[in-house]
């Protein structure tokens, strides 16, 4: 029998279990642990609360998690509860699926001030994550400035352009709605420091941002290339740029019927942000696009910004004596391999990019390492007691673990609390999670 250690209940985690799963069948234990009482990181608290049919996926995880030799440990802090290397003590192998979950600074003047946030808090916040729904952010003011193009940017800004009804069917959360539904946001600047042929946003979500109910999407002419210039794109990148080109080509009398505008700044890179203890202005530079890099011009001015989401990547959690690779953000690895008997998986391992079913090659790809390393000696040839020496050890430390069958009754709980039309309504502390189970 082998044992494997998964850190990490999201996409990354689970398509690891199941391709251990379908590797070893029955001759596997493998204990997904996670933080939080609730499984699927990402699909749970990332994955914006409109795009549901994305977060459909859990339903495949589910079924991973309800075997037998797959068992969901929730309500366990790794390096708190129990330490990388205890648990290297007692599994033959110890997988870091733990994402990207800290925001990328943005290394300027000014990111300390109020109102200024990263999208790993906003997005937390709008989702339920117990460690960012405390955020309030003030969207009192007019002008909200979203900086970078990825598809994170489009997400936040959508956000905060949807109307209420836009939102139906949604798992928003109560107080992002009740905050949203107040918000005198009218203009969504998103600051791109390079051009349209660099955008990272894809067109079906950049698409979404065309057919808003109360929101238009504004791009400048001048800021596109010539048409022809698009053939040496990628098709999807080709299809993102003739989205743009679309936008910019909506009649003004359009504009005008719409009360909040999503405006795309490009070649523009944010310099400093400005205010007295709270953001009001951004001060960028102009830039040119010169081999591919943002070069900046010199010339400068001035946006208003009453709140500003920085949407411009993520980095890993470091832990103590794990390898890290400081400037990717992530840990040190080749292929997964950090150390004999640990890995990375994920956003943990290549960094942030790439959609959830991106994970499911990763995870499949890093079982097969992990079977190279079993055969060949480099795990040892001493089996490792796995589960029960954990169990015996969570009882010794007093350790209240949430099992998957306790995370289907917080979740019954969830969707009985659900308003009109809504699949759940989440619960945003741990505390409250832990109630609900009796
Ligand atoms: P991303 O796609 O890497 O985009 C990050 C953006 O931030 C880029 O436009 C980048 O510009 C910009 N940026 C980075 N550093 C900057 C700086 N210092 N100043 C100004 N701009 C800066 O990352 P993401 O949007 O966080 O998304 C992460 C991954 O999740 C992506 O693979 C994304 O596709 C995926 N995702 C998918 C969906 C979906 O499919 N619906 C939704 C959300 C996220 P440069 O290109 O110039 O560096």
């Amino acid at each position: 029998m082998r044992h494997i250690a998964i850190i990490g209940s999201g996409p990354a985690g689970y398509y690891t279990a199941e391709a251990a799963q379908k590797h070893w069948g029955d001759d596997v234990r493998v204990d997904v642990f996670d933080m939080l009482p609730v499984p699927y990181g990402l699909i749970r608290t990332g994955v914006a609360p409109d795009h549901q049919s994305i977060k459909g996926v859990s339903r495949r995880y589910e079924k991973v998690a309800l075997t037998d030799n797959v068992r969901f440990v929730g309500n366990i802090t790794i390096g708190q509860d129990i330490s990388v290397s205890e648990l290297q003590d007692l599994y033959d192998a110890v997988v870091l699926a733990t994402g990207a979950p800290n925001d990328r600074k943005l290394g300027m003047s000014g990111e300390d001030l109020g109102n200024v946030f990263g999208s790993a808090a906003f997005v937390g916040w709008y989702n339920g994550h117990p460690q960012f729904a405390d955020l309030a952010p003030d969207l009192s003011g007019k002008h909200a400035v979203v900086i970078g193009m990825g598809n994170v940017a489009l997400d936040v800004a959508r956000i905060l352009a949807k109307t209420e009804a836009e939102f139906a069917g949604s798992d928003i959360v109560a107080h992002a709605l009740e905050a949203l539904m107040a918000s005198n946001i009218e203009t969504i600047t998103i600051l791109g420091r390079r051009g349209p042929h660099q955008i990272m946003m894809t067109p079906k979500e950049l698409g979404e941002l065309g057919s808003l109910d109360r929101a238009s999407p504004r791009v400048d002419p001048d800021d596109l290339p010539d048409e022809a210039e698009d053939v040496i794109l990628e098709p999807g990148l080709r299809k993102s740029v003739a989205q743009l080109r679309s936008f910019a080509a909506i009649p003004e009398d359009i504009h005008a019927e719409k009360p909040v505008e999503v405006e795309f700044d490009m070649f523009t890179s944010p310099k400093s942000l400005n205010g007295d203890g709270k953001v009001q202005t951004v001060e960028i530079e102009r830039t040119e696009v010169e081999a591919g890099r943002a070069v900046g011009t010199g010339e400068t001015y001035t946006v208003p910004a009453d709140i500003v989401v920085s949407c411009i990547g993520y980095r890993t959690s470091p832990i103590p004596g794990i390898p890290f690779d400081e400037r990717a953000g992530r840990f040190a690895n080749d292929e997964g391999r950090i150390l004999p008997g640990i890995y990375c998986v994920g956003w943990a391992r290549r960094g942030p990019s790439g959609t959830i079913g991106t994970n499911r090659p990763d995870g499949y790809s890093l079982i097969e390492k992990i079977a190279e390393d079993m055969d060949d000696g480099t795990l040892g040839k001493a089996a490792k007691q796995g589960r029960e020496a954990f169990d015996a050890l969570a009882v010794k430390r007093d350790l209240d673990i949430v099992t998957f069958q306790d995370w289907k009754k917080i979740e019954e709980a969830e969707t009985a609390a659900a308003r009109d039309g809504a699949p759940r309504e989440k619960f945003v502390d741990v505390e409250a999670m832990i109630r609900a189970l009796g």
